[in-house]
Parts: C-alpha cells; structure tokens; sequence
C-alpha cells in the first residue's frame, strides 16, 4: 500500500527535529517552493487521499472500532464516504473552482479588466476532534491542498487509534514536506499556536476555540471555528410522529450523539411529549431489537471522563425511556428525560451523549424566545407541516444550519455551506465552500496605456485646474 511519495521538495533546513517551531519552519520553506500551487500536484494529492481511504478502508474501520466502538457501516457512512465524497466533488471542480473569476464592471472601467485572482494563504493549521477523528481532519486537510496551501494536520489524541493511523501512513499518500501530520494533545497543540499560521481550521469545543481564536489574534491569522453548542429540535402537534420519532433517534444515536449537529434537546408541547414517547418507545424497538447493549450499531461514550460527566446530568431526572448505564463498557442507554426544567445542568451545556431531555413549551413564540435568549446553536431542527411555523423560526432565529422535518442531513449537500454562528463557531466549509475557506480572493485590475483612457483618466492628475474639479 502507498504511493511513490518522493517529496518534489528538497529542504535544506536545520536538522530535523520534530518540534512544532521546526516543522512549521520546514512546511513553510515547502510552500514557498511554490510546488503547492500547481493544479496538476493538488490533483495529484487528492487523488492518493482518495487512494488512502481505499487503500486503508478496513484499518480505519477497525481504528475507529477501537476508539469508539463505531460500527462499520458507520464509519463507512460518517466517516470514509463522507470524507472521500467531498474529495471527489473538490477533483470534479477543481479546474472550475480554481479559475480566476471575472468581475462585474461599469462603463467607468470599460477599458479595463477586472478579475478576482483566488490566492492560497499558505502555511494552514487543521486541528481535528475525536468524534469523527478522521473526516474531520481529512475534509479540511483536502479544501486547503485543492486551493493550494501547505498543511500541517493535527488530529486528536482523544481518538488515538485513527490518530497513529493517520500519522503513519497519511505521508505514504501525500507528500511528506507539505501535508506533515503532528500528533499530540494540548500541550503540543500549544506549541503549534505559538508559531505563525497564515490560516487556522479549528473544529472542537467552543472553551478550545477562544483559545485558538487568542492565539490567531497574535499574528492577524485568519480562522475557520467549527464549535458546538446546544441544537434544539422544535415538534409542531400537527406532524407525523412516528417519522419525527425515527429521524430525531436516528440522529441521537448516531455516534451516541457524539455529533456536533446532534438533536440537543426537544421543545414541545406536553401533549406531544406523550405522543413522541410512545413512538420513541416503538422506534428504539425497530432500531435495536435486542436493546443498545447487546447491539453491534451502538457504540461508546469516549472517556471515562465524559462518561461521568454525562451520568451526572441524568442526576434528579425523570427518566421516561433508557437510564441504564454501565461505566466499565463506558456504556449509556438511549436515554428520554421529560418535563425537564430550563434551569436544570442537563439544559445548560452541550450534551454530547445519547441523553434527550424534552421541555415543554407552550407554543411557537414561547419556543422561539427560549432559543433566542441562549447561545446561537450549530443546527436548529424543526418538525412542522405548517410553513408558516417553520417560516417564523427562519425568520425569527440565528443558527449554523437548520434542517426541517429532519436531522444532520443538512450537512451532506455539497451546494449547502456548513459552520456554526456566534459560540457556534465562525466559517464554513463543504463543497465549494472548502474550496473558498482557503483562499485569499485577490482583487485584480489589469489597464493598458491607450492614448483614449488614459485621456479620459487625465482629471485626476494635477495640477487640479478650476476646469477640472468643476467637471
Ligand atoms: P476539544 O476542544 O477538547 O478538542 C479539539 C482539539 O483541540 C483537539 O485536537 C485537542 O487536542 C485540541 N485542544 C484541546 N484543548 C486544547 C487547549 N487547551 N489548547 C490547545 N488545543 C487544545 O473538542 P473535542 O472534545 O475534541 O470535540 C468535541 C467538541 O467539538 C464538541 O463541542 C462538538 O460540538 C465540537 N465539534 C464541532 C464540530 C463542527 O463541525 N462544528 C464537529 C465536531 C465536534
């Protein structure tokens, strides 16, 4: 497995030694040959990240297997396809994406052209979190080798398998002096922050990304944050039930709500809080016939760590579905908590778990302030068969993304931007968005030394006659 990887680039830098000042240092003199901006070496790197997820399919299955207990056609699905389709959608583009764009002009500029040159910014860092280890790194890593840049990727420790994975053998693929990986936790990711980027792609926390953001600050670096949040899913009492009931699971118990757009928390109405619950009941029936434990399609919390601090939340609730819990297997049931009250922990972060409180609401408006008076969420879900419903929360509240009478499924069109708001995060990526996220659009005017405009431009040398500024 691997490619002929040779690196294009010869460096003649100090020893190596790998500290985050060398490598940038290296990576740096690597951008600088200018063998990142040719189109025929990104297409050529894309290419063996396509070739590296095939080629290393099973692995990485098994990785993730070993550091979230993700069945394989999860990691297939979330992860490798999920990864692999949005390096195919940058190839078929890239001639397109990458083309200089023509800009609009007047007739003052009728003698001119006008253009918009897209600029790799250079040296990017990509910091990856652990809930899905490897698109999250890969999608990033492939929006900036498409626009041209250099990239050092770090994954994270927390998902130590498909880390070592990746920097093993991710160099076998791309080329080593431009593409390097650096493992390691904070205090590596520290060490990186301290040098200068000319561009930051951070997904994780939104505690983690003000650091980022500070140490962006230092140099003027420009930043992409993918962060978390609360997402909340609104249910109208006009809809399908058993269909909102199955979308909404679907998408808690993927990754066990490890997702950064999974359904935080439901509002509704106490009448459909009954409803929901006997369809929820019914679903996770369907879903895992021989209950979460004993299923191959349910996986693990990550650490002990956000093991107990999930259990935590669950203290003084009422438990309608799920509750059981297992910290040896790091094991926590689907889990529905109803008539839960705003001011309860459970309600005051990112659950990030297979955890689903239900508050109740009395109506659309009392819905829609209780959003609003929180942080701006990453997805927001609606469930209505009333346009005028769902036209209200467009209208009246600010998030990421929103997906209507469905979950996370907004984030899989190429030709819709995904990124957070606020303390969701500031960016976005996908499609041809990845491809933007990593260039600088240059504005370009190109003029020529015709004896005609350059008279009709005479006005603005002086000696500024009466006649001239009268005119
Ligand atoms: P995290 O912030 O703990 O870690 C993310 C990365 O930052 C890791 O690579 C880690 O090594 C590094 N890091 C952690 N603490 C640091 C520090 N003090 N200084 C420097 N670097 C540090 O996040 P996580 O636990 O890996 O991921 C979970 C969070 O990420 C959730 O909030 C989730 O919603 C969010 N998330 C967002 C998206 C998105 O696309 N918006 C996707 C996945 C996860």
């Amino acid at each position: 497995r691997g490619v002929d990887n040779m690196s294009v680039v010869d460096i003649d830098s100090p020893p190596a030694k790998s500290t985050a000042k060398n490598l940038v240092y290296k990576t740096r003199r690597s951008f600088e040959t200018g063998v990142t901006k040719s189109l025929t070496f990104r297409k050529k790197q894309l290419n063996n990240l396509l070739k590296f997820l095939k080629d290393y399919e099973d692995d990485i299955c098994t990785a993730m297997y070993k550091d979230l207990r993700k069945s394989r056609h999860e990691s297939l699905v979330t992860e490798i396809e999920f990864a692999a389709n949005g390096v195919r959608h940058l190839l078929a583009n890239l001639d397109e994406f990458s083309k200089p764009e023509k800009a609009e002009k007047d007739l003052a500029y009728f003698f001119d052209d006008l253009y918009i040159h897209k600029d790799p910014y250079g040296v990017v860092l990509v910091i990856g979190a652990w809930n899905y280890p490897l698109s999250l790194c890969l999608g990033p890593l492939a929006g900036a080798i498409a626009a041209g840049n250099a990239v050092i990727l770090k994954p994270s420790e927390l998902a130590p398998e498909v880390s070592l994975l990746l920097d093993t053998y991710l160099n076998k693929y791309l080329d080593k002096e431009c593409y390097p990986v650096y493992v390691g936790g904070v205090a590596e990711t520290s060490e990186l922050l301290e040098e200068k980027f000319d561009y930051i792609f951070f997904t994780g926390s939104t505690n983690t990304g003000k650091i980022v953001y500070k140490a962006a600050n230092r140099y003027l670096t420009p930043v992409t944050l993918e962060l978390g949040g609360k997402s909340p899913v609104y249910i109208d009492d006009n809809v399908d039930i058993f269909i909102t009931a199955k979308r909404i699971l679907w998408a808690k118990l993927t990754n066990v709500g490890q997702t950064c757009v999974a359904p935080d928390y439901i509002l509704c109405s106490k009448t459909t809080q009954e409803k929901i619950i006997k369809a929820c009941e019914q679903v996770l029936k369907e879903m895992l016939p021989n209950g979460a434990r004993e299923s191959q399609d349910y996986g693990r919390i990550i650490s002990k760590r956000h093991f107990r601090r999930l259990v935590n939340l669950l203290q003084n609730q009422k438990v309608a579905i799920g509750g059981a819990i297992d910290e040896k297997d790091l094991f926590i049931e689907p889990t529905i908590l109803t008539d839960v009250s705003i001011n309860d922990d459970v309600m005051k972060e990112e659950i990030f778990g297979p955890i689903l409180p239900i508050v109740n609401v009395n109506n659309v408006d009392e819905a829609i302030s209780f959003i609003n008076s929180r942080e701006k969420p990453l997805a927001l879900y609606v469930f209505s068969k009333t346009r005028k419903i769902t036209e209200l929360f467009l209208e009246k509240t600010s998030s990421g993304g929103v997906c209507i009478n469905d979950c996370l499924m907004h984030i899989t069109p190429h030709s819709l931007p995904f990124g957070g708001v606020g303390a969701s995060g500031m960016g976005m990526y996908h499609g041809k968005y990845s491809f933007d996220t990593f260039v600088h659009k240059k504005g370009v005017m190109l003029r020529n030394f015709h004896a005609l405009p350059e008279k009709l431009q005479s006005l603005r040398y002086p000696p500024f006659t009466k006649t001239k500024t009268n005119m």
